[in-house]
């Protein structure tokens, strides 16, 4: 397979001008839409006629031409043939599962996914009728062991959250495709870094909120697949997006279309000082997980999937074994070195710490957690690019010694 290049491949989108010529794309702020012709309303109704036939636009619930602009590059960056932007990492992989899945129908998950994406599909959609099994990401035979005829849908993140197990989708793709199912991969932790579309995935989600938006001040998300998956989404009479209504707002859109094409520059950055963090952290004896480090069990599956040179993401975690070992070090790297601050989610310019066991993937029961390799003093931090690179690994040395991590 020819190597693939998401920020080659994002650039050679079609470029929006925006209003007069403006180099950036206008932000189209109407609810609604002028047809010109009476006759093209029955077929835009009839799912004839869109953004991507013909150039139709009719109701901002249904497409915008400013979310479509996104939609494009983001489709492009994961080598889909069409995306559609959603209002948040959550409604996008809710939207995509329940149009896939009916009542009676079952699930195999990876069992290290983000928290709300464990409620959603361990309690939730249990009460809509449709059962998941959690089985180990690392392990194939187990999502083979736990299909059955309900199975429709294989799911799980590239890089799992906050265990950083690495999923092998080549083999789950293969896996998925012999028993007829549908692989969704929720690739927020690596943009630019992995294309699991390239790998043999159908469908990818994204949380926006995170690296690709970068700048932890909106919450945003998107689904990448295929045009007809899109267009069922948006189906008029029953499409998952346009009738449960998670619609991207045009400008925070247009934010988020600022932002992409220092996309690529700020995963490589981050890539390059959780590399140096991380090895300096192993160097002296901290029990540090990376994906980098060859001292990761899948360090090398890993290297078999990425796009050559963006490394290997911005997350690394610590596992401080008890909670109030990891709460002191979080309290000192804050109140004390200025490293970074205590706060969930990831991919700010800042470094964001959080006890993941106690917050974000509280939603999993503690017996599970133990289970699925979430220690109660399980740090995730998420590295940022502020500051000097020298500056921050003795920030982080001080920490470790002073809270006694080695
Ligand atoms: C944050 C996150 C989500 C949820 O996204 P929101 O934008 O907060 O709705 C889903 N998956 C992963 C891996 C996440 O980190």
């Amino acid at each position: 397979m020819q190597k693939f290049n998401p920020e080659v491949a994002m650039w050679r989108v079609r470029r929006e001008f925006g209003e007069h010529g403006g180099v950036t794309p206008s932000i189209s702020r109407s609810s609604t839409f002028t047809v010109m012709d009476p006759g093209i309303m029955p077929e835009i109704f009839h799912g004839l006629r869109g953004p991507e036939k013909g150039g139709c636009f009719l109701y901002s619930r249904h497409f915008n031409p400013t979310t479509h602009v996104l939609a494009r590059y983001l489709a492009a960056m994961e080598d889909t043939e069409f995306a559609v932007c959603t209002a948040s990492g959550m409604s996008a992989i809710a939207c995509t599962l329940l149009q896939i899945c009916r009542s009676g129908n079952h699930i195999v998950s990876s069992n290290t996914v983000y928290g709300g994406t464990h409620a959603l599909l361990g309690e939730l959609m249990p009460e809509m009728g449709i059962t998941t099994t959690f089985v180990d990401p690392a392990d194939i035979s187990a999502f083979e062991k736990a299909i059955t005829p309900a199975t429709r849908v294989i799911y799980t993140e590239a890089v799992g959250n906050p265990t950083l197990k690495i999923a092998d989708i080549r083999a789950l793709s293969k896996l998925a495709h012999q028993h007829k199912l549908v692989l969704v991969v929720d690739n927020t932790f690596t943009p630019m870094i992995i294309s699991p579309a390239r790998l043999g995935a159908d469908i990818v989600v994204h949380s926006i909120t995170k690296f690709i938006n970068g700048a932890s001040d909106l919450i945003a998300g998107a689904i990448c697949a295929s045009k007809d998956f899109i267009y069922k989404l948006m189906d008029l009479n029953n499409g998952r997006v346009m009738l449960l209504g998670p619609t991207m707002d045009p400008r925070i859109a247009f934010d988020i279309i600022q932002r992409l094409p220092h996309l690529p520059i700020r995963m490589r950055e981050h890539s390059t000082r959780t590399m140096a963090i991380a090895r300096h952290l192993e160097n002296l004896g901290v029990p540090v997980s990376y994906p980098g480090l060859l001292s990761h069990p899948q360090h090398d599956l890993i290297q078999s999937m990425f796009n050559e040179g963006y490394g290997f993401g911005g997350v690394l975690t610590i596992d401080c074994k008890k909670k109030e070992k990891a709460e002191k070090l979080m309290a000192f790297l804050q109140n004390r070195e200025r490293f970074g601050l205590i706060a969930v989610s990831l991919g700010y310019y800042d470094t964001l710490m959080s006890c993941s066991g106690s917050s974000t993937s509280s939603e999993i029961a503690p017996e599970d957690q133990d289970k699925i390799g979430i220690s109660p003093g399980l740090l995730r931090i998420s590295i940022g690019y502020t500051g000097s690179l020298e500056d921050r690994i003795q920030q982080i040395e001080m920490a470790v010694k002073t809270v006694d991590i080695i």
